[in-house]
């Protein structure tokens, strides 16, 4: 089975667009991933470039910054992850669902992370409002900007064996796992932009690379394959539809009750309250 991926002949979406090729339901650990496609306009492009031209054409980024590497901006999380670092999605009801999240950036040749700290949190305020829908919502509990050198891994991945790496090293079984990484090149080069494993998977993780690393819809989406959310074909204005888009927001009741059973059945250590 292979992974079915998704053409546009047409680009007709204002902003920006991302086309998802991932697999349907399927029980081949191996295709359990999801692979979000990314298509711009220039200007948004452009933006990123500057991210992308950050990296010094060595690879040999952020070395002998004081804030480079791995660090943490608060002291107050433990290793149970409990503390958010900005708002707290913990509201005590009964149906509502809370969920701690580790967030890495990269960092880049300033030593400074692909997203800072307060566009990860307009990322969140945009991964929520989408989630609200289904009583779920997600805090950030660490922020970490990591230079990747001091991990052994590349500022800018290559293979796709090297995601796994990535989330075998910064991964917990206490926080779900979001990365952005520089720009993807090599075998990882093209039109993928994001891919996530799904529950079954050995390690768990959605890693991004930089050029989708504002767009909070699709870092949603993959939250929504993190909690055992398929990609929906049908309906253009669906989160987990394969094109993600500016207005691809909505869930409905079915998905709600499949991402509530996920995090049941898979992520109950990263519940907050
Ligand atoms: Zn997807």
């Amino acid at each position: 089975m292979k992974d079915k991926q998704t053409i546009f002949s047409q680009f007709v979406m204002t902003l920006i667009v991302f086309l998802t090729a991932g697999m349907s339901a399927c029980t081949n650990e191996e295709l359990n991933h999801t692979l979000g496609n990314y298509l711009g306009n220039g200007s948004t492009i452009a933006k990123l470039d500057q991210n992308n031209n950050s990296t010094n054409p060595s690879g040999n980024a952020t070395v002998s910054r004081p804030n480079s590497g791995h660090v943490t901006n608060n002291p107050r999380s433990n290793i149970h992850g409990n503390t958010a670092l900005g708002p707290s999605c913990g509201t005590g009801k009964s149906n509502s669902i809370c969920l701690g999240i580790k967030y890495i950036v990269y960092a880049n040749s300033y030593g400074q992370g692909i997203v800072n700290q307060q566009e990860a949190f307009q990322n969140l305020e945009g991964i929520n409002r989408v989630w609200s829908q289904c009583g779920i919502a997600f805090q950030i509990d660490q922020y970490l900007v990591a230079n990747a050198q001091d991990y052994r891994l590349r500022y800018n991945p290559q293979e796709y064996d090297e995601l796994n790496d990535i989330r075998r090293t910064f991964s917990d079984d206490v926080t779900l796992l979001v990365v952005t990484t520089g720009k993807w090149m090599g075998n990882l080069d093209g039109p993928a932009n994001a891919w996530t494993n799904m529950p079954g998977e050995i390690v768990y993780g959605a890693v991004m690379e930089s050029v989708v690393a504002t767009f909070p819809n699709i870092i949603a989406h993959e939250l929504g394959h993190y909690m055992n959310l398929d990609h929906n074909y049908s309906d253009t204005t669906n989160l987990m539809t394969q094109v993600i888009a500016d207005n691809s927001v909505n869930l409905n009741q079915g998905q709600c009750q499949v991402a509530r059973d996920g995090i049941q059945n898979y992520w109950q250590r990263m519940l907050r309250s």
